[in-house]
C-alpha cells in the first residue's frame, strides 16, 4: 500500500474506488500533476471516473493537508503528495518539469527578525528556476 493511501486511511477517510484511484495516481516521489493529468491517468484505471470527481477528490485531499497545491506561474496548478516533508521546488522554465529539492538551511530561520514585521512565521516557499537537461 502506498504512503498517501496509508495516510488517508489513517485519517479515517472513506476510500471509495474512485478516491483510491486518485490517491494511487498521485503517489510517489517528485509527483506534481495537474488535475487534468490526474484525471487522464485515473481514467486509464477506472474508465468511468469523471473530471468533477477527480477535482473534488483533489480538493478534499488538500483540505485534509495530505496533498499540497503547487502554484507554477502561468501554468495549471499542480498537486503534490509530498505534503509532510518540507521541501522546495526546482522548476524548468522550458517544459515545466518540477523536482523536489531540499536546500541547505531552513528558509524560515533565514528570514531576519527585523523583516518579520511582528508575524509569527511558520512556512516559506522557495522556487528555484532554470532549464532541465532536456531543455538546455
Ligand atoms: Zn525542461
Ligand atoms: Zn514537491
Amino acid at each position: 500500500m502506498s504512503d498517501l493511501l496509508e495516510r488517508l486511511r489513517e485519517r479515517g477517510w472513506r476510500l471509495t474506488a474512485q478516491r483510491r484511484v486518485v490517491a494511487e495516481v498521485l503517489d510517489g516521489d517528485h509527483v506534481h500533476l495537474t488535475a487534468d493529468e490526474v484525471h487522464a491517468r485515473a481514467v486509464s484505471r477506472l474508465p468511468e471516473i469523471s473530471r468533477a470527481t477527480v477535482y473534488n477528490t483533489l480538493g478534499e485531499m488538500v483540505t485534509l493537508g495530505e496533498v499540497m497545491e503547487v502554484a507554477t506561474d502561468g501554468r495549471a496548478k499542480r498537486y503534490d503528495p509530498n505534503a509532510h516533508h518540507a521541501h522546495q521546488h526546482l522548476i524548468c522554465s522550458g517544459c515545466g518539469a518540477i523536482r523536489d529539492v531540499h536546500p541547505l538551511g531552513d528558509p524560515v530561520a533565514e528570514l531576519p527578525a527585523d523583516q518579520r514585521f511582528g508575524f509569527t512565521v511558520w512556512g516559506a516557499e522557495v522556487t528555484y528556476r532554470g532549464l532541465c537537461p532536456n531543455c538546455q
